[in-house]
C-alpha cells in the first residue's frame, strides 16, 4: 500500500514520521474520513470543507490547497486500487521539542492512507445494537481532533458487553454516536437529529442524509432528544462516512420497533447508496 506523507507517495514500510510529532505526543492534530464505494469518493466536498474548518479552528494552517487534497486522495485511491474502502487524512500541527508551546510556523505534517474495506456490509440490511454510555469528551467536539480516547474505551467496553457500538448520554440526552451521527423517527414519521453545536462533529453523512430527505419531502425535526424518546422510537439509526445509513435496532436493552431496520431508514439508506453511486468513478 502507498501512503502519502508530506508531498510524496512511499510504501507504508518507509512511511515514518519522527516521535516528536505533536500529532503522537499531544493529540494536536486533526483528521478526516472519505468513503469509496465502487471506486467513487463518497461526499468528497463536505469532508472538504469540514477539514478546512477543523484544522482553522485549532489555527493550523492546511499545508496543501484544498484542491491539490482533493487529488492525492484520488491518487491514492488509483495507486492502491481501492474500490470499496475509506481515505483517511490526518494533519497534525508539526515535529518539534516536546513543549506545550508551540512556535506559530512549524511546518505541519500531513499524511494520508487508504484502507479496503466493506463499507456496504450485512450490518446496513440487518441493523445494529448500541450501547449507552456516558458522553466524557471535551467541550469542542464539532473539532475533528485526532484525541479519541474516549470512543476508544467506549467502544471497546461496549464490544465486551456484545453490543455492535455506541450512543453517548449527556444529561439525559444523546449526544451522537461514538463515530457517528444518531437519528431517530418518532411514532408519527419524524426524523429526528440533534442540531449542529460545539457539543457534537457536524457529519457529513448526516447533512448529506438531511439534504435528500429534504428533497424527498420527509418530515425532518432537527433538535435533542432524550434516550427515553429515543428507546420509544419507531425506528433509530445512525450515519457516517464508513457506515452510510445503518439501521439501529437495539438501544441498551431496549428493542426498538420489531427489532428490523424500519421503512424510512430503508428508504434513506437507498436514496443516500443511489446518490453516492453517481459521478464518474476513478
Ligand atoms: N460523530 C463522530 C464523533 C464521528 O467520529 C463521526 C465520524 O467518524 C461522525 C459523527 C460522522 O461523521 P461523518 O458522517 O462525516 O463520517
Amino acid at each position: 500500500r502507498q501512503i502519502y506523507l508530506n508531498g510524496s507517495y512511499v510504501p507504508e514500510a518507509q512511511a515514518l514520521l519522527p516521535i516528536f510529532d505533536r500529532g503522537f505526543l499531544f493529540a494536536d492534530g486533526i483528521y478526516e474520513v472519505c468513503a469509496v464505494i465502487d471506486r467513487r469518493l463518497v461526499d468528497v466536498d463536505l469532508h472538504m470543507k469540514r477539514l478546512v474548518r477543523s484544522v482553522g479552528e485549532i489555527g493550523i494552517a492546511l499545508p496543501v490547497a484544498s484542491a491539490e487534497v482533493v487529488e492525492i486522495m484520488k491518487e491514492l485511491v488509483r495507486r492502491n486500487r481501492l474500490v470499496e474502502g475509506v481515505v483517511y487524512m490526518q494533519v497534525t500541527r508539526g515535529s518539534a521539542e516536546r513543549d506545550f508551546h508551540y512556535a506559530d510556523d512549524l511546518k505541519p505534517n500531513f499524511v494520508a492512507f487508504t484502507q479496503d474495506r466493506k463499507i456496504v456490509t450485512p450490518k446496513l440490511s440487518t441493523g445494529i445494537s448500541v450501547d449507552l454510555q456516558p458522553d466524557i469528551r471535551w467541550q469542542r467536539r464539532d473539532i475533528k481532533s485526532v484525541m479519541l480516547l474516549a470512543q476508544v474505551l467506549a467502544k471497546h467496553e461496549a464490544g465486551k458487553k456484545g453490543f455492535n457500538d455506541v450512543w453517548m448520554v449527556e444529561d439525559g440526552f444523546i449526544t451522537e454516536g461514538a463515530s457517528s451521527s444518531a437519528f431517530i423517527v418518532t411514532k408519527d414519521g419524524r426524523i429526528v437529529s440533534r442540531a449542529n453545536s460545539q457539543a457534537i462533529l457536524p457529519g457529513c453523512t448526516r447533512l448529506a442524509v438531511l439534504r435528500l430527505a429534504e428533497e424527498t419531502g420527509l418530515l425532518l425535526d432537527e433538535r435533542p432528544f432524550t434516550v427515553e424518546q429515543a428507546q420509544d422510537a419507531s425506528e433509530a439509526f445512525l450515519t457516517s462516512a464508513s457506515s452510510t445509513v445503518t439501521p439501529v435496532v437495539r438501544i441498551g436493552e431496549c428493542v426498538i420497533g420489531d427489532g428490523k431496520p424500519g421503512p424510512l431508514t430503508r428508504r434513506l439508506q437507498a436514496i443516500y447508496l443511489d446518490q453516492a453511486m453517481k459521478g464518474e468513478p476513478l
